[in-house]
């Protein structure tokens, strides 16, 4: 496991985009629906392995926004999106990785 940092700011754009400072200055902005579409939670990774579309469903609301943002512990972020989805809790050496995996 590499060195893991937690988030010194965190900003969240309900209708754009979650940004994240970490603890080494490294700032990651995410957008929402890159957030969305890659859900955590195990109903979205399920879908992800059928080959199947997490968002938007026919009836997801257009456009994407999130109504809110809670922490988890000291691990990670949920968040509740405007179709009704909160399940998935977005860690932070997730989201990380995620920022170093776009180089
Ligand atoms: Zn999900």
């Amino acid at each position: 496991m590499s060195t893991s940092h937690e988030p010194a700011t965190i900003d969240l754009e309900r209708d754009r985009a979650l940004t994240i400072v970490w603890d080494d200055d490294v700032v990651s902005r995410f957008g929402l629906e890159e957030l969305r579409v890659n859900c955590p939670c195990a109903e979205c990774r399920g879908l992800r392995e059928q080959g199947a579309e997490v968002w938007p469903k026919p009836t997801s609301p257009q456009p994407l926004r999130a109504e809110g943002a809670e922490l988890v512990g000291a691990w990670g972020i949920s968040l509740t999106w405007n179709d009704g989805h909160s399940t998935g809790i977005y860690a932070w050496d997730v989201l990380r990785a995620w920022t170093e995996g776009d180089g």
